[in-house]
């Protein structure tokens, strides 16, 4: 069965009643359609303890970020590591998202480091990748989006196609960097040419998972997820409504096929 991914990122949007009342609306939403798609929950490190204890069957738990651990435990104040992660119950992360490397100043490099120390401790790892405006308007965005995956995951040691997606999200197409509507066309287009990409350059990782993000909303999700080569979409501020979260998930379960 090829399963649909949804990944909801309810960033710095979120209290512990909103977490609650999400998670439990995400579990009922995927129990309703018989558990079809993989449904991922990315909390605010503080509540990750509090939602792994109340994560619904099939649902994964993931956090935000990650710190790259000098020692295997020490003297990092304000730093989270892998191993902390592991156990509060989360087993995935994002690490790159755009507003980490715009806001954070996350280079390449540190995004690297953070893959490499995520996928040595078992965590499942999301990268997020994209170009600006700016990066588009000038031409870039397949060099700028290849070279950022490159970057990241070429000749590292401890990665599998199933223990990393890559999540392409435009960063004009995020509501909160602009929120331009990305036309399906290029959608498509992007994600073929990252298939291809992954496929002669990075071989060792073919199969890798594709997902998009950018304004996916219950009334483009089913479309978007039906597009070839999309397995999934990443989600920000629909992800903060439990009715708007429920329809993708089962947008998603619906374009998962047996
Ligand atoms: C995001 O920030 O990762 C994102 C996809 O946000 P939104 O869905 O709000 O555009």
């Amino acid at each position: 069965m090829t399963r649909k991914i949804i990944i909801a990122n309810w960033k710095m949007s979120v209290n512990r009643a909103d977490t609650t009342r999400l998670t439990r609306a995400a579990g009922v939403a995927l129990g309703k359609c018989g558990g079809q798609a993989d449904v991922i929950l990315v909390s605010p490190y503080v509540y990750l303890t509090h939602v792994s204890a109340i994560l619904p069957p099939g649902v994964i738990l993931a956090a935000q970020d990650v710190a790259v651990p000098h020692h295997p435990k020490g003297a990092q104040t304000g730093d989270v590591s892998p191993e902390m992660l592991r156990d509060t119950g989360c087993t995935a992360v994002i690490i790159g998202h755009s507003e980490r490397r715009s806001g954070h100043g996350e280079t390449d490099d540190t995004v690297r480091a953070k893959v490499a120390a995520a996928c040595a401790a078992g965590l499942t790892v999301i990268l997020c990748v994209g170009e600006t405006a700016d990066q588009r308007a000038a031409g870039q965005g397949r060099n700028v989006v290849s070279g950022q995956i490159h970057a990241a995951l070429f000749d590292q040691p401890n990665i599998r196609p199933d223990s990393v997606m890559v999540a392409y999200e435009p960063v004009w197409a995020i509501s909160g960097g602009g929120g331009q509507t990305a036309a399906l066309e290029d959608i498509g287009s992007i994600h073929q040419f990252l298939a291809n990409y992954i496929e002669t350059t990075l071989a060792p990782l073919r199969g890798m998972r594709l997902l998009y993000g950018g304004s996916v909303r219950p009334d483009n999700a089913s479309v978007i997820l039906s597009l070839p080569y999309v397995d999934g979409v990443l989600v920000g501020g629909a992800s903060l409504d439990a009715d708007a979260l429920s329809e993708i998930i089962r947008a998603g379960c619906a374009a998962s096929r047996p």
